[in-house]
């Protein structure tokens, strides 16, 4: 899949190949490209609007990494906002507190809806998570018949009550069944259309406010593409879904629908599908799947690599400027950035010799002075930042620091204080004998 999409934008990046660097006239043609591309790979107008509009501010605002090509910037570039349109992270399946968790599944006929409610079961089984499958849709006798083919497949149980029965009613009582068994999470598959249709939504509603479940799990089909936009809209507005479940990747797809599920609904996807047997079902990935997307892996690690680069060099102009007193403000608050960058603070401050007794309070309270601080210095103004001294002289300014930063005049005064204590201490270290080997650690 997807092939088609990074075939068409290798000749977007050759645009960029052999410019020196990015402008947002050098960039047109390439976003003209990806521009063409994603409508090609049919996502939704809106959706690549959108896009398009936020790969430009962040070209405009990128400084072009010394050893890395504009071009390869670019894709870096796009790659992350990629990774941002789908959602930054894999969002797990909801658990809830006493089981059983309760899994809503809804979504237009044929679109994989029921295969899906025995692949999310057969993944729950095999973390060890009991499940329940319940058949609620009672206006096709082969729906339930397919419903308890792949539950005997799976060895999972499935509740109906016939053909005959109220869909709110087999719902509640399939809860119920649960509750009794002693079931971790029951799933509950229900009545499909071929399109948007108010009887479809009214019962799906009327179910959702029977059982009041955890999760509303969107099917997609992934072979739709543009309406995949405005059919997730319609169902979350009208009954609220809280994740969706993009099916069909497997095939000759040309995967839009997956840039459109999260940005016109907000809500994540959490699995895909990838074939129709039981056991291809995979979580969802953004980062992964932008790099599908973008085929474009190995420029995306190279550009990290060469960014992790800088930094260094960063670390070390850095040093420099602390050891001659020119450390200000905004030199401290990019060590913080760094510091956080690098992992939990925990886990770092248990990596220095003698701090590995901290205790989680501890390590809390640093947290949250790091948090205090930080919040302090964005209060800042550009030359309170570059002259700490300013903000010494005046009651006036750190009473305003204080105010935009919900602290009071005598926390920013203790924070210059600290500060230029440590500058002035920076200093001598750095003019005296008392050479201290490891102060590159601070970088
Ligand atoms: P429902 O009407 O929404 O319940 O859809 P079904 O679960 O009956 O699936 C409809 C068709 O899509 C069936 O032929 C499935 O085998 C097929 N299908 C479901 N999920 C996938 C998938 O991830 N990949 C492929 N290739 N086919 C799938």
């Amino acid at each position: 899949m997807f092939d088609a999409l990074s075939e068409s934008l290798e000749s977007a990046w050759k645009k960029l190949r052999g410019q020196d660097k990015i402008t947002s006239s050098n960039i047109k043609p390439a976003l003209q490209e990806i521009r063409r591309s994603l409508l090609s790979a049919d996502v939704n107008l809106q959706v690549v609007k959108t896009f398009i509009a936020d790969v430009e501010k962040a070209a405009q605002g990128a400084d072009v990494i010394s050893g890395v090509r504009p071009d390869q910037q670019f894709i870096k570039i796009v790659n992350d906002e990629l990774v941002k349109v789908m959602g930054e992270s894999n969002v797990p399946l909801a658990q809830a507190e006493t089981p059983p968790t309760i899994i809503l599944m809804a979504g237009l006929q044929g679109t994989g809806k029921t295969t899906a409610t025995a692949k999310l079961a057969l993944h729950l089984r095999k973390q060890n998570r009991s499940a329940l499958m319940v058949g609620t849709d009672v206006y096709r006798p082969a729906a339930i018949d397919q419903l308890k083919t792949l539950g005997e497949q799976i060895d999972v149980p499935v509740f109906e009550m016939g053909t005959e029965a109220n869909p709110v009613e087999v719902a509640k009582q399939g809860v119920e069944k649960a509750k009794t068994d002693g079931i971790d999470t029951v799933i509950i598959d229900t009545a499909g259309r071929l399109q948007i249709d108010q009887n479809m939504m009214g019962e799906l509603i009327a179910v959702k406010k029977a059982i009041s479940p955890h999760e509303v799990l969107l099917v997609v089909d992934a072979m739709t593409g543009q309406e995949a936009a405005s059919l997730t809209d319609t169902f979350h507005q009208q009954v609220g879904v809280t994740g969706a479940i993009l099916t069909k990747l497997d095939g000759d797809t040309r995967g839009g629908a997956a840039l459109s599920v999260r940005q016109v609904s907000g809500q994540p996807i959490k699995f895909i599908g990838v074939g129709e047997k039981v056991e291809a079902l995979q979580p969802f990935y953004p980062e992964r799947m932008a790099s599908r997307i973008l085929g474009m892996g190995d420029v995306v690690s190279l550009v990290e690599k060469a960014q992790e680069e800088i930094d260094m060099a960063d670390a070390e102009a850095m040093q420099a400027k602390m050891l001659e007193a020119r450390f200000d403000f905004n030199d401290f608050l990019k060590q913080m950035r760094l510091l956080k960058n690098m992992g939990s603070f925990g886990s770092i401050m248990k990596m220095i010799p003698g701090m590995n007794k901290l205790s989680g309070s501890d390590i809390e309270k640093g947290e949250t002075q790091l948090k205090r601080t930080e919040a302090m210095i964005n209060s800042m103004t550009k030359q309170e930042r570059e002259e700490p001294e300013l903000l010494a002289k005046s009651p006036g300014r750190r009473r305003r620091v204080g105010k935009g930063s919900g602290h009071q005049e005598k926390d920013v005064s203790k924070l210059v204080e600290d500060f230029r204590k440590m500058r002035s201490m920076m200093q001598q270290m750095g003019q005296g004998e008392m050479g201290m080997p490891g102060m590159g650690g601070l970088g």
